[in-house]
């Protein structure tokens, strides 16, 4: 990846970030929200141009219901009219919770001594996968501590083990990591392990709120360090980078208005934003007990959700089972691409329910707060997840093509090559329904799903149509991983 630092403020001294707190405030107290101007800004985001700083802060600056409601109906015809009706499905995969910072909001932070601290050994994570593999998941993301444990070496180890785990017709075709920062030379190793897309939340972008939570004595203690990891994965190689924020610990207009800097800024440097931007609310954790101050309420959250897919309408956006399966539900129309499903926080646990749910007992046990980072609060399983994507329309797609072809950058080709949606990515989503139809439906959600797929042959490009039939069939047939 070219790097130009003649055009981006990479911060070259501890006290000039190139995120500054004096400008994103300044563009949120002295923007003003005419329905106009809000009205404009949609349509240039509908033109498919993402949005500036002062642009994102007229949507931020937005309070009329009214002018609200267009904004997030903006967000709604953006994904309809660019991505069509595809929701991609993952789960995480917690790999080992040691950890030696002292992140206040989390459940594994090293002053947490209830926490049970385990690590997954080679066998115990070949078995989870096996159980993944066996509900149908083809993308998972593994997430880890920060320890000196979790090496890049050790991190491209289990990433290597996830790829090599086949289980039946099972395989994992995508491993996304959520880890601590490294520097060039370890993001060069998870490279070579085949990563796909690496994620590290900020957290928060305002330093003080950051040092708040962050103490000082620990490695997370260093915004510094933190804000230029994607800097650094970039000039190691790695393009899809996942962006985040955790809203809860500073105000979310800042947060969001910060976020837009941090995608110029790699824009700016690498000539490519971010990959993924996710942006999960705190939720309840091990022995959690922080100030309340700036939660986001359900409302709110739905309009920064329709702002992020205005501001930057050619990033995946990503909405986890942080959240109930009633608001996933509603968000899910105003630009989400991305859910987790059949998610279980419990280091190591996709095996004994995968277990339990062979010997036909009862899975829905509580969360066991002391042994997972925070409480989810949809733990629905993949199928019953597939169930409802399919009664609300939504072509639920496991594809991993363009990253195994090379195709990095996918979203923004979806959104900027023409035809590209209706010649690869609806096809590929189909075959890989299909697939998941084939080998692990019940029937309720192989009829939907049948039925699905008869549906969206309308939206593949016809030039595309009798092959995509053709490979149907071959997968009726015992062929697996075929794609465009
Ligand atoms: N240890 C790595 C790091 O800090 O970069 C991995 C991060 S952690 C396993 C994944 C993310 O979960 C964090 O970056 C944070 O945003 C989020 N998180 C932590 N505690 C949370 C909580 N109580 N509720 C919701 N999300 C939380
Ligand atoms: Fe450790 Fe990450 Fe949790 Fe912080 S957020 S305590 S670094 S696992």
């Amino acid at each position: 990846m070219q790097f130009h630092p003649e055009k981006c403020r990479i911060p070259d001294e501890p006290n000039k970030p190139f995120i500054d707190s004096e400008e994103i405030w300044d563009y949120i107290n002295n923007t003003k929200s005419t329905p106009d101007r809000v009205r404009e800004i949609i349509q240039k985001s509908l033109d498919k141009n993402r949005l500036t700083m002062e642009e994102t802060a007229v949507l931020i600056n937005t309070t009329d219901p009214e002018l609200v409601e267009e904004i997030k109906e903006g967000a709604r015809e953006l994904k309809r009219r660019i991505y069509g009706n595809r929701i991609v499905l993952f789960a995480p995969l917690y790999v080992g919770n040691h950890c030696i910072n002292d992140c206040k909001y989390c459940g594994f932070r090293s002053s947490n001594k209830e926490q049970i601290r385990t690590t997954l050994t080679d066998e115990e994570l070949i078995k989870n996968v096996e159980a993944l593999e066996d509900d149908g998941q083809k993308r998972l993301i593994l997430v880890y501590g920060e320890h000196p444990k979790y090496s890049a070496e050790y991190i491209a180890h289990t990433v290597n083990l996830t790829y090599a785990t086949r289980k039946g017709n099972g395989s994992i075709r995508r491993v996304n990591i959520n880890a601590a920062p490294l520097d060039v030379k370890g993001f060069r190793t998870v490279k070579e392990a085949g990563i796909g897309t690496y994620q590290i939340f900020q957290e928060t972008y305002n330093i003080n709120a950051y040092k708040k939570f962050h103490p000082a004595y620990t490695r997370k203690g260093d915004f510094n360090w933190r804000l230029t990891s994607m800097d650094r994965a970039q000039q190691a190689g790695i393009d899809d980078n996942g962006l985040g924020i955790l809203f809860g610990l500073y105000d979310w207009r800042f947060e969001v208005l910060a976020m837009i800097r941090h995608t110029n800024h790699l824009e700016a440097c690498f000539n490519v934003g971010p990959h993924t931007i996710s942006f999960p609310r705190i939720k309840d954790a091990s022995g959690l007990n922080i100030d309340r101050e700036y939660m986001v309420d359900d409302e709110t959250f739905l309009k920064i959700i329709a702002i992020f897919r205005l501001a930057v309408p050619y990033t995946g956006l990503i909405l986890t089972a942080r959240e109930s399966p009633e608001f996933r539900h509603n968000a899910i129309q105003f630009g989400i691409s991305q859910i987790d499903g059949g998610t279980n926080l419990q280091i190591g646990d996709y095996r004994y329910h995968h277990e339990d749910t062979e010997n036909n007992t009862d899975k829905t046990e509580n969360q066991n707060l002391h042994r997972e980072q925070f409480k989810i609060n949809d733990d629905r399983t993949l199928s019953d997840i597939i169930d409802e994507l399919l009664d609300d329309n939504f072509i639920p797609s496991f594809c991993t093509a363009c990253y195994r072809l090379g195709r990095t950058g996918e979203h923004f080709m979806e959104f900027s090559v023409p035809g590209f949606i209706k010649r690869y990515c609806t096809p590929n989503a189909i075959l890989t329904l299909a697939e998941y139809l084939v080998d692990y439906a019940n029937p309720t959600v192989a009829a939907k799903g049948w039925k699905c797929i008869e549906n969206n042959f309308k939206n593949v490009d016809p030039k595309f149509l009798d092959e995509l039939k053709n490979r149907i069939e071959r997968i009726k047939n015992g062929e697996r991983d075929l794609y465009f």
